[in-house]
Parts: C-alpha cells; sequence; structure tokens
C-alpha cells in the first residue's frame, strides 16, 4: 500500500469531476498534487446527462479520446413535456458538432479519476479527510482518515493550497458555516432509480425498444408533473429515471415507503409508463437526495478554493452540474499556478477567482430558478457572464430555458444586459421546436 506523503504543493478532497480536473491541470503543470477521495472508484453518481459543452474542458485536460473510447450513447438533444407543451431541441441546431451523452457516472468518473493518476497526480482512494486546520501557519493541515485494507488510521498532510471538490457535502464550506440552503420554495427532494429494458425516446420523437439503440439516437426526456418534474434517461444497459418533489410529499416516509411512492408515481405518469411499460425495476437502486439546493457565500480565499458541488448546487434541469465542474476546476487551477508563481498576489488571484465562479453559479441559479425568484444571484456578475458568453453558447441556453417555465430570470437578466434584443432580431428562427404530440 502506497504511503500517503506528509506534504504536497497542493491537496485536492473528492475525486469527482471537479476534483479529477483539478489534479489534472495542476499535475500537467509539473505541480505536486495529492488527491484523497473517501470512496472505492468506481462509485456510483448521480448525474447522467450531459451537455456538449463539456467537450471544451476534456480538450483541455486531454481525456476525450479516452471518453470517446468507452462508446457512451450519443445524445442528440432533449425533449421536454412541460405543462403539457412539447418542446426538442437539438444541439446541432446550435452549431455543435459534437454530442451531448448519457453516462454510467461510475465509468465516466473513473476514466477522469484515472486519466488525473496517468498525468501524474497522486491519487488515494477510501481516505477520508475529517478537518482542515488553517492555524497559523501558511500551510494548512490536512487530518484524514485511512480506511485502505483492514485500517482505519488517522493522518495528516501539509499543503500550499486545498482544493476542495467533495461535491454535495461541501466540506468546507460547513466547516466555515457558510453554506445556505436555497429558500423554502426551492425545498426539493430528488429520487431516483433504475430500470432494466425500457423503452427510450429517440431524436425522431418515438418511443423504441431498448435493442433500437444502435440505430436511433436517444434524447434526454424531461416532463413536469403536478408540482415536480422528471428525467429518462437511457443508458447503455439500464436507464435512469428521477423524480423531483417537494420535500413534504415523502416527509415521514421511512425507505420502503419511498420506493412505493416512486414506482407508483413512475407507474401512473403519462409518456413515462408507456416507456416503462416493458421495464423492470433493478430492486435495491433507489437514491435520495433531499433539499439539495445550496450556495456557498465564500468559495475561494488566499490558500483554498471550493468547486464543483462542493461550492454551490442548485435544480439540475439543464443538466448543468459536469460542466459546472469541469469549469470550476480550469478556474481555480488557473488562479493556483499564478499563485505558485507568484505568491505575493495570491489574495487578487483567489479574489478574481471567486468573482468569476459566483458568476457562473449565479448565471446556474438564475437559469434554473426561474419564477423562484432570483435567490442569493449578483444580478451584476450574471449580467457580465451573459454579456461575455459565446453567442450560440448563450442562444441554447435562452431556449432550453423556455422549454419549461424557466426563463423568467434568464431572460430579464439577459434584457437588462442589452443581449436579449439582438438574440431576438437576428437569431428568432433558431429555436426549441414546438411538437404538438409524441408517439409513444
Ligand atoms: C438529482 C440530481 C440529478 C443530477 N443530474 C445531472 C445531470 O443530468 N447532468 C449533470 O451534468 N449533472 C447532474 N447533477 C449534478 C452532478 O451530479 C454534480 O454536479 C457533479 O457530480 C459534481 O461533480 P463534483 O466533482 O463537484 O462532485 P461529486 O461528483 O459529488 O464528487 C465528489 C467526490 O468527493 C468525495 N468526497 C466527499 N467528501 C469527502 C471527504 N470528506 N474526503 C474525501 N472525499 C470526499 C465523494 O466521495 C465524491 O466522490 C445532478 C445532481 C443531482 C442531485
Amino acid at each position: 500500500m502506497t504511503a500517503i506523503p506528509r506534504s504536497c504543493d497542493v491537496l485536492v478532497i473528492g475525486g469527482g469531476p471537479a476534483g479529477s480536473s483539478a489534479a489534472t491541470h495542476l499535475a500537467q503543470a509539473g505541480i505536486d498534487t495529492v488527491l484523497l477521495e473517501r470512496a472505492e472508484f468506481p462509485r456510483n453518481q448521480v448525474g447522467e446527462s450531459l451537455i456538449p459543452h463539456i467537450w471544451k474542458f476534456t480538450d483541455l485536460t486531454g481525456v476525450s479520446d479516452k471518453i470517446e473510447r468507452e462508446g457512451f450513447l450519443a445524445k442528440a438533444g432533449g425533449i421536454t413535456v412541460w405543462n403539457d407543451k412539447i418542446h426538442q431541441i437539438l444541439f446541432s441546431d446550435f452549431g455543435y458538432t459534437r454530442p451531448g451523452l448519457h453516462v454510467e457516472r461510475d465509468i465516466f468518473d473513473d476514466i477522469l479519476l484515472r486519466h488525473a493518476g496517468d498525468c501524474g497526480a497522486r491519487i488515494f482512494t477510501e481516505v477520508a479527510v475529517k478537518k482542515a486546520d488553517f492555524g497559523d501557519s501558511d500551510r494548512p493541515e490536512i487530518i484524514y482518515t485511512d480506511k485502505r485494507g483492514r485500517g482505519n488510521s488517522d493522518g495528516a498532510i501539509r499543503c500550499r493550497y486545498l482544493i476542495d471538490a467533495s461535491g454535495h457535502s461541501s466540506f468546507l464550506a460547513s466547516q466555515f458555516k457558510v453554506r445556505q440552503t436555497i429558500s423554502t420554495q426551492m425545498n426539493f427532494l430528488s429520487l431516483w432509480g433504475y430500470f432494466k429494458n425500457s423503452r427510450f425516446v429517440g431524436v425522431d420523437r418515438r418511443s423504441h425498444p431498448q435493442e433500437a439503440l444502435a440505430r436511433v439516437k436517444p434524447v434526454t426526456f424531461v416532463m413536469s408533473f403536478e408540482d415536480g418534474w422528471l428525467w429518462h434517461i437511457m443508458l447503455r444497459d439500464k436507464t435512469s429515471v428521477g423524480l423531483i418533489v417537494p420535500t413534504e410529499r415523502t416527509k415521514g416516509m421511512d425507505r420502503r415507503q419511498r420506493e412505493v411512492f416512486f414506482k407508483q408515481t413512475c407507474a401512473r405518469l403519462p409518456h413515462l409508463s408507456a416507456l416503462l411499460e416493458p421495464a423492470e425495476f433493478i430492486e435495491g437502486s433507489l437514491q435520495f437526495r433531499p433539499d439539495y439546493s445550496y450556495y456557498s457565500q465564500r468559495i475561494c480565499g488566499e490558500n483554498f478554493y471550493c468547486i464543483g458541488d462542493a461550492a454551490a448546487f442548485v435544480d439540475p434541469i439543464f443538466s448543468h452540474g459536469v460542466q459546472n465542474a469541469l469549469y470550476n476546476a480550469a478556474a481555480a487551477t488557473l488562479a493556483i499556478k499564478e499563485s505558485l508563481k507568484n505568491g505575493k498576489n495570491r489574495l487578487r488571484y483567489s479574489r478574481l477567482c471567486e468573482s468569476r465562479m459566483q458568476q457562473f453559479y449565479g448565471f446556474s441559479r438564475a437559469l434554473s430558478l426561474g419564477d423562484f425568484g432570483c435567490n442569493g444571484v449578483d444580478a451584476g456578475l450574471v449580467k457580465n457572464l451573459i454579456k461575455s458568453l459565446p453567442p450560440l453558447e448563450l442562444e441554447l441556453l435562452l431556449v432550453a430555458a423556455e422549454m419549461t417555465n424557466r426563463s423568467d430570470n434568464v431572460h430579464r437578466l439577459a434584457r437588462e444586459a442589452g443581449v436579449l434584443e439582438k438574440f431576438e432580431e437576428k437569431f428568432s428562427g433558431r429555436n426549441a421546436e414546438r411538437i404538438e404530440s409524441l408517439e409513444f
């Protein structure tokens, strides 16, 4: 068993997409990087629908070939049924030449983590970080429990910079007590599980049996119902189905009752029930996450950076999570690389990074919250980001927001930033297509 070193330049907590990409960027720059991940990999993770934006980040870290070689399902776009209105969006209409993906996250995340190791980062799985002691020293001391083999021993490692990529447990934000839950109106619970042999929604708007995956590209299927929404994401040999419902709907239920609620809801909803008609639930696959929308007031400091879900998370309706994680990894590691070259400016770099990342998270929140309001969003920061986004990327997001009832905030901010009119004049032809009915 390889010993965990006593010190390093950068310590990364967590080996999800944020942590492994950050470790890759740093190791590729020759920076001594150690990553501690508490789970044994591959480990399960939710969030299987990836938008084509991810490629620009995976190209940067040089992992795109490995992802392509795995042969994940390529998706052409999405179909939403929202308040009974049906829309379809195709990435190719917005100039994307590479597809979105439906990935098994255990495999996808494992590819990214192994790549970080191949690039020279020292990776230790089954090692859980317990505490970050910033003390008076310039080098924070990170206390961990090493659970490898049969051991359960505590250890410590010092680093010059700490990256918290611990996902929704938000390790540092919890330690600093700066984690804020997003308003009570966004008090949602997500329940998801997996089915074998489901039908899927194809790019041709019809439903197909699983065998047709060889000839018809799938789309991500999203539908609203009562006060919640659902996803249906076809994977290579199973299907991910998730329900987002107000937390109070399952209040007081134990695990078994939640599973009954999940199965009954799936069986009664139009479209979804037709897709699942021949399918079989994979027993034991139900998972849930309550009150999952939150943000942190402070995500960067002189010697720490919180990235990915460790910094913030909001309703996953636009499949943003993984690309945010990859973006943050690129931004934070740029700041760290510059700080290592020029330590006197490290506070300035961390502030620049904080503002850039809050801009990005703010945009995600504005996009996803829609008529839930702009909770915790710095409108000025978001407007600046809107002005600087590549036009087609912004347009895709504006159109995607319109497919649901979540467009209020982004449209207002885009109008105030002076870009909405430009889009309406110039690109009014490029919309999500309205469909009359689906042939299921
Ligand atoms: C219901 C739901 C649906 C979603 N759907 C999508 C989707 O379709 N598309 C999309 O792009 N995103 C989606 N997301 C979001 C996506 O899952 C996350 O944004 C993404 O996984 C964030 O990556 P990360 O690296 O920040 O965190 P994670 O993937 O959560 O990785 C964090 C890692 O840190 C490790 N860790 C935690 N604490 C410690 C510790 N103390 N010590 C050591 N290691 C630790 C964990 O074991 C984990 O491996 C969804 C999220 C939810 C809740």
